[in-house]
């Protein structure tokens, strides 16, 4: 079998969005999956609507997913010779045609086609008229008029369209410029493509750029085009991936999520990256359309978080505690503090709200008013104080030394562990929820333990 060598093909128009990212997530793991290659071009050839800068973002969201491309990317815009060139063969052979229709023209066709209740199709009137130069035209290619384009998705099974439903489409305005169901033709062909994966928007391109390669004598390659992905809001849809990934979603968590949206292995729901490279296969692409969804999402999130080590949950955490304005490193007191709270979290951003408290200075940690007014009233604080005293000389900083230590107090001053132990928790993080006292007690150390409570005394 020849090489698999697929592509992702954004214009440079905005972000890169759930769908296009999911487009790209299909290539990369068919190429990884099948040993190919993956190809990026960027389709810049709409001037008006084109920046560098949104294909500078759509490359840094594609490294961020970790989908690396194989070669350098193909830059649409700097292949124009060829697109004229192409046209020129096309003009040689007289596959085109110099169409002078105005706008009003076309208004007019449609509106004749809409109450007649036919499809709206150009009709073809300017093929075989003399050329007039004094008029403004476009290209057309002609289609065949009669017969039928046939080609298997990969996905969506045989699609079948009478020649004559194929539009006689626009493949150059008059100074040549080629538009896209050309240029993706001779670019996918010089590119070596062997199967082209997109969303199925373009399934009613895919017999015009059929005709196209046909025209131009060159290999047609296989089409998988991907069900259309539904639900949320449109804001939502189309938020970039960069979003996620501030919301404090994990790369191999979104990659697992958008592989959902259209395909499936089984019952399986959680996958890793090479999971995915392992089990992805474009015969269990789904035909119907992927629903988003959130709390979905939030989910696979946590089951990705849950899988981390905890000093890769450190890693993780340290740049979203740094944006917080709350230093700390990625290191073992991080990672021991990340584990007291790993099952609470579904995000990074949540994952470092929680355990921000361990890391602010003593006397800056800010309570929280409705549990101090419920918790700090002065005969709890008085005993907060003595627990601090106690605690400050147990020699072995561990859960059952404090265990032990914390009852022997309480044993002492004749009360039960839960008169001080939300106090306590207060003391230790400025509002009533976190870890487990004791754990909590061994990450933030005897000194911000005992500092703590003795502040808490006094507040
Ligand atoms: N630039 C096109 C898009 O973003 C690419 C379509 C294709 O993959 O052929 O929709």
């Amino acid at each position: 079998m020849t090489q698999v060598r697929v592509r992702f093909a954004p214009s440079p128009t905005g972000v890169l969005h759930l769908g296009g990212a999911r487009t790209a997530l299909f290539n990369w793991l068919w190429a990884r999956h099948t040993g190919g290659k993956f190809l990026l071009r960027i389709e810049d050839t709409d001037r008006e609507r084109s920046t560098e800068e949104s294909a500078r973002a759509i490359a840094d969201e594609l490294r961020w997913l970790g989908l690396d491309w194989d070669e350098d990317p193909v830059i649409q815009s700097s292949r124009l010779p060829e697109h004229i060139a192409a046209l020129e063969k096309l003009i040689q052979q007289g596959r085109v045609y110099k169409c002078y229709c105005t706008p009003q023209e076309r208004e007019a066709m449609r509106e004749q086609a809409l109450a007649e209740k036919r499809t709206v199709l150009y009709d073809g009137r300017c093929d075989g008229k003399p050329d007039d130069p004094t008029q403004p035209f476009v290209w057309r290619f002609r289609m065949p008029r009669s017969g039928e384009t046939v080609f298997d998705d990969l996905v969506m099974g045989r699609v079948v369209t009478p020649n004559a439903e194929i539009e006689d489409i626009v493949i150059a305005r008059s100074d040549g410029s080629p538009l896209y169901n050309f240029v993706v033709v001779i670019d996918d062909a010089f590119m070596g493509i062997t199967h082209v994966i997109r969303g199925k928007d373009h399934l009613t391109n895919t017999p015009k750029q059929i005709q196209i390669y046909q025209a131009l004598g060159l290999s047609v390659p296989q089409f998988g085009h991907l069900p259309l992905i539904l639900g949320l809001s449109k804001r939502l849809r189309s938020a970039g991936i960069g979003a996620y990934q501030e919301q404090g979603y994990l790369r191999d968590a979104v990659n697992n999520y958008i592989a959902r949206l259209g395909w499936s292995h089984g019952d399986k729901e959680i996958f890793s990256q090479a999971e995915l490279v392992e089990l992805f296969d474009l015969a269990n692409v789904n035909r119907s359309e992927g629903a988003l969804n959130l709390e979905k999402m939030e989910w696979i999130n946590q089951q990705h978080l849950q899988a981390c080590t905890k000093e890769r949950l450190a890693e993780l955490t340290q740049p979203f505690l740094a944006q917080k304005g709350v230093e700390a490193r990625a290191d073992a007191r991080l990672a021991a503090a990340c584990e007291t709270r790993r099952t609470k979290c579904r995000t990074l951003v949540e994952m470092a709200d929680s355990v921000a408290f361990y890391f602010v200075a003593d006397e800056a940690l800010t309570y929280e008013e409705a549990a101090a007014a419920k918790h700090l009233v002065p005969r709890v604080r008085e005993l907060l104080a003595g627990l601090g005293q106690a605690l400050s000389s147990v020699p072995d900083w561990s859960e059952p030394a404090l265990q032990a230590a914390v009852s022997g107090y309480c044993d002492l001053a004749g009360i039960k562990l839960k008169e001080i132990a939300q106090p306590a928790r207060v003391a230790f993080t400025g509002s009533e929820t976190g870890p487990g006292l004791y754990e909590m007690m061994v990450v933030l150390g005897k000194t911000s333990t005992v500092a703590r409570l003795e502040r808490a005394s006094r507040a």
